[in-house]
């Protein structure tokens, strides 16, 4: 099935050399190309890659979607993987490559080098230092806008069309240890929700449901001897942790609010936002 009429975004079909058998899929898995990030790059690369590789679906940083193969045919993106005790997640699922770099290393000089030797301006190029228990600690480059909302439109079309599916997945998920795509930056929770109609809160839901106590300057102190604590994107226990704060370290506190019958913190840590469980957080005295 090709899904031009269905996606706003520049579409194209173009048939990829690896393409396998008849497939039903139950899941999206969601890659970086960890490639250049020149248009078509790519999506030019996969038409016709070595060793069986092959996706579905090429989204660029502009939004551009590149399909290259049907639907209901098997992809080779996913390699050694399992999904919830399936393994060999290529045999039914949906493969999504998006236009990112992948982990980066520091150059020096405010700069930022990916594993194919660019290096990028870290401010410029909107790359963050991240650690998580997922991905281990790298640079990381944003995604652009008009790149997530035409990965979302053709999320959308797909949970639509394709009726077997029920889940969207990253790479890092299926193969735990041995692949960190998509990157910490990526709004999995957000999308899931939105596509999936899923119950986790997104940012503005997340700030509705909580209140704003930044002004108090209030802060905590990170209570978990010998141990660190996930802080999260949104306030629940989903794959979705962005940092992890070590025992004893204070962080200010931005939003309080109670998810899952669970008092929950928003706070500021290593330049980012996140959520963490109050119950691991004491009050320090301030003057
Ligand atoms: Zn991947």
């Amino acid at each position: 099935m090709q899904f031009k009429n269905h996606i706003a975004q520049n579409f194209s079909y173009s048939r990829a050399k690896n393409i396998g058998g008849k497939i039903v899929p139950t899941i999206v898995v969601l890659h970086d190309t960890a490639g250049r990030l020149e248009k078509f790059n790519s999506a030019n690369y996969l038409l016709t890659a070595p060793r069986g590789v092959s996706v579905h679906f090429v989204v660029e940083r502009d939004g551009t979607i590149t399909q290259q193969v049907p639907t209901n045919r098997r992809a080779g993106h996913a390699g050694t993987s399992e999904y919830h005790g399936q393994k060999g997640c290529n045999n039914f699922s949906i493969g999504i490559e998006i236009v990112n770099p992948g982990r980066m290393t520091d150059a020096g000089g405010g700069r930022a080098r990916t594993w194919f030797k660019e290096t990028y301006n870290i401010v410029e190029a909107g790359i963050h230092f991240i650690q998580t228990q997922e991905h281990g600690a790298g640079w990381w480059m944003d995604y652009e806008p008009e790149q997530i909302a035409a990965l979302e439109d053709l999320l959308h079309a797909l949970f639509d069309y394709v009726p077997t599916l029920t889940d969207i997945v990253t790479h890092w998920y299926i193969s735990p240890g041995r692949k960190v795509d998509t990157n910490p930056l990526f709004p999995l929770e957000s999308l899931k929700a939105r596509v999936l109609g899923r119950d986790d809160l997104q940012d503005e839901a997340a700030n509705d449901a909580s209140d704003l106590i930044e002004d108090k300057g209030e802060m905590v102190s990170i209570d978990v001897p010998n141990d660190t604590l996930n802080m999260r994107r949104w306030p629940s226990f989903n794959p979705n942790v962005i940092a992890t704060i070590p025992d004893g370290v204070v962080v200010p506190v931005i939003r309080a609010g109670t998810f899952g019958d669970r008092p929950w913190l928003k706070v500021r840590y290593s330049g980012q936002e996140g959520w963490i469980v109050a119950s691991h957080a004491a009050p320090t005295t301030h003057s």
